[in-house]
């Protein structure tokens, strides 16, 4: 039986990462697993597969008549379009349990941890299959990515234990690589405001009201001020094209913490409420936002809940 193991639409490091590492150890217990995609992979990424020597996964537009595994994700508006046409046999994320229904029972492990490619790394190591290097470093890019370098209010313990576990296999000083790494991700200048609004955005809904969230990590603080207009003017457009409830974007300061937000939509007003701030100019700066999951998402699905 053939299996697709995929990540998210709009892929980040940790849903394509984690795909090469769970398809490579079904690959080890004798499984016919493939590592597969739904878009493009981001720079960071692409940065990350050349590090260390991995091939893209496979692109993959339809799920019709396939076994998918979903890592990373488990929300219908996330996943390959034709999802109903699929059959899915596992998921294993770290996000709020979503809405991807199946029809009879799978393995789902949902582990309140920083990142999909811990739980697949502790995986190897409970099976005991061995991590080659390529796949060492993989699963350190997928957590250090995804816990903006340890250092989100996402990261666990284990995530930390993890990381050194698997630099010591990888021979790799992470600290130094991750910051290669996130660097080689955050190249704002030279991008559209509809390129950077669209590399790590995830759109939720509840009920037919549609909600967004884009994140993007700021490294040279300087990038900031020449991008800002440049999005805001791809966010009007995209809560005009998508009929958004609310459209945010996360501009998330990766060594000084912190988030400055961004957003359009008619239910601008309720986030503030949420936050218990307003925005001022366009903007609102929040001092100890890092995670979108944690500590936004939260607020925007009980706004588009009782909307
Ligand atoms: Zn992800
Ligand atoms: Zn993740």
């Amino acid at each position: 039986m053939k299996v697709y193991v995929t990540g998210h639409k709009n892929p980040d490091t940790d849903s394509i990462v984690s795909a090469i590492a769970y398809a490579h150890l079904l690959k080890e217990k004798g499984e016919d697993a493939v590592a597969a995609r739904l878009d493009e992979v981001n720079d960071e990424t692409r940065f990350v597969l050349k590090e260390f020597g991995a091939k893209k996964p496979r692109l993959i537009k339809s799920g019709k008549g396939k076994n998918l595994i979903l890592v990373d994700h488990n929300e219908v508006r996330q996943t390959i379009d034709d999802v109903d046409e699929a059959k899915i046999i596992e998921i294993i994320d770290h996000h709020r349990v979503g809405n991807v229904e199946t029809v009879e029972p799978i393995d789902f492990e949902i582990k309140v941890i920083g990142s999909t490619s811990t739980i697949i790394a502790e995986r190897f190591f409970e099976e005991r299959i061995p991590i080659p290097k390529r796949i060492a470093g993989l699963l350190i890019s997928g957590i250090l990515s995804d816990t903006l370098l340890l250092k989100s209010p996402t990261t666990k313990k284990q995530d930390v234990k993890i990381v050194k576990s698997l630099s010591a296999l990888a021979e790799l000083n992470y600290e130094e690589y991750g910051a290669r790494m996130l660097k080689a991700g955050t190249k704002l200048l030279d991008k559209s405001g509809e390129k950077i609004l669209r590399t790590d955005m995830k759109v939720y809904e509840k009920n037919g009201v549609k909600a967004a969230i884009s994140q993007v990590p700021v490294v040279d603080e300087e990038d900031i001020d020449s991008v800002r207009s440049k999005v805001r003017e791809s966010l009007e457009e995209s809560c005009d094209d998508n009929d958004y409830f609310v459209h945010l974007v996360m501009f998330t300061y990766v060594y000084k913490g912190g988030t400055e937000l961004m957003g359009c939509g008619p239910g601008l007003g309720g986030v503030e409420e949420a936050l218990g701030k307003e925005f001022e100019n366009g903007l609102m700066f929040l001092e100890d936002v890092v995670s979108r999951k944690k500590q936004v998402q939260p607020h925007v699905m009980r706004l588009i809940q009782k909307s």
